[in-house]
């Protein structure tokens, strides 16, 4: 078993003070950007040293999705262009995305920090890791790559999608990790059968899955299924990507790496702070970014601290498995996809109507968009290539917006339901399986 990194099991009072001196660092850089600078105007914090304790950090506003909206492109930049070397960028609430930048050493601790992740599964130098993560603006796929190789290991970056393929390179290279959405993960071993693979020929021992919710009923199977290890990884874009906390050997909750984020959990509709154990949405910190430094940023992610010491010796606190958000963003196939990026496109079109329904279904193992929408009556037409050009032209804008291609669905007027009170927009078909303890796969 792996040994952890001596910053991995500091004390907690030497982490508490780690993270004061490195918060007034935060600040400080966040004061640099102009966003902050009126941001923070008024709350009694005019530089980091105005924070004595760490508990002050209470005394700081929230940073929302918004914000980042607002700033666009560049009011959370704080250092010159010169320096940044990298960005990427997730769903805004509408067409204008979040975008972060990194430096050279913001790409660097990054990729420590996901090293230190996938070391604390158990990986070494001897392991062979296929990424399954699409590669792009998305953080998923490059995040864990650079991690992975820190590590020593063989990377196959095969990215998302394509799964006769991976089959194939699991097979040919001896692939002993994958890191995969676990709703694509079912979905390959469902394909076994159809590709001719034996999962005998196969080394796989571990996978690690992030990026969408899941229930500890999903990794039992997926363990059961693939006989390997499932291990949950969680993260975001606005706090780096993966690598924000992730499970150990134990599986057992995803140790948040608190030398690098200041957790708390707030009640989402007050945002006052909660006890450590109460569930709420988490609210997180990045301490070390130098490039986008973001203070308090409400994740809208609903978790809970696990704060009794881990067997594994580390001293970082746990988070539980991400129970759902407190907005309506949805997670279908891994992609963030918010209601109103939808309705933009929709309203955007000439000859559609203003009711529309979003629904989401499962088709196999993985998620399924219909969008489904009235057509207005004048443009109602029964010349059936128009009907499929108007269609396709949707699909299309749409995939440019969400980065999903949905099933797009063409009525008459007055087809779908017209609601009295607040309009039912999105119908998530999904089945929620029942909840197990956490490490309870038998
Ligand atoms: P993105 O910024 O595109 O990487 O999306 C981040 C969001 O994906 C998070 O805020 C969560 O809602 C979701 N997510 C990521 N990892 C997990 C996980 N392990 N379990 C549940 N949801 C996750
Ligand atoms: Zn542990």
């Amino acid at each position: 078993m792996s040994t952890p990194s001596p910053v991995e099991t500091l004390s907690r009072h030497e982490l508490a003070d780690l993270q004061l001196t490195k918060l007034r660092q935060a600040v400080d850089r966040a004061l640099s950007t102009s966003h902050y600078q009126a941001k923070l105007a008024g709350c009694g914090i005019a530089c980091g040293e105005d924070l004595k304790t760490l508990a002050d950090l209470r005394k700081l506003p929230f940073t929302v999705k918004d914000d980042l909206r607002q700033a666009f492109p560049d009011g959370l930049k704080a250092v010159p262009q010169s320096e940044v070397v990298r960005m990427h960028a997730s769903s805004g609430t509408t067409g204008i995305p979040t975008v972060i930048y990194y430096t050279r050493a913001d790409i660097d601790r990054w990729t420590e920090l996901g090293a230190r992740s996938a070391a604390a599964t158990g990986c070494t130098s001897a392991d062979v890791f296929q990424n399954m993560m699409s590669y792009g603006l998305f953080t998923g796929g490059l995040g864990l790559h650079y991690a992975a190789e820190r590590l020593g290991m063989m990377v196959i970056p095969a990215g998302g999608g394509n799964t006769q393929r991976q089959l194939k390179l699991m097979k040919d290279f001896g692939t002993t990790v994958v890191h995969a959405t676990p709703s694509y993960l079912l979905h390959v071993y469902d394909q076994l059968a159809e590709f001719g693979v034996d999962r005998k020929d196969l080394k796989l021992q571990r996978a690690f899955v992030g990026a969408e919710p899941h229930t500890e009923d999903i990794r039992c199977r997926l363990e059961a299924l693939w006989g390997i290890q499932v291990f949950n990884s969680y993260g975001l874009s606005e706090m780096n990507g993966p690598g924000v906390a992730f499970e150990c050997v134990h599986r057992a909750g995803m140790h948040l790496w608190e030398d690098a984020y200041l957790m708390e959990i707030i009640d989402p509709d007050t945002g006052e702070v909660l006890p450590e154990g109460a569930e709420g949405e988490l609210v997180l910190t990045i301490l070390d970014r130098q490039a986008t430094p973001l203070l308090r940023y409400r994740t809208r992610d609903l978790t809970s601290i696990i704060a009794e010491p881990c067997a594994c010796g580390r001293t970082h606190r746990r988070i539980r498995r991400i129970k759902g958000r407190s907005d309506d963003m949805l997670i279908i196939n891994g992609v963030n996809v918010f209601p109103s990026q939808i309705e933009e496109v929709v309203m955007k079109t000439a000859g559609v109507g203003s009711n529309y329904q979003i629904l989401v279904k499962k088709d196999g193992a993985l998620d399924s968009l219909i969008v489904r929408l009235e057509l207005d009556a004048p443009h109602f037409s029964d010349d059936m290539r128009d009907l499929e050009a108007l269609r396709s032209r949707i699909a299309g804008n749409l995939m440019t917006s969400i980065s999903l291609k949905p099933k797009v669905e063409l009525h008459e007027p007055g087809f779908l339901p017209v609601s009295e009170g607040k309009a039912v927009r999105v119908i998530d078909e999904r089945p929620t399986l029942p909840e197990g303890p956490e490490g309870s796969c038998p």
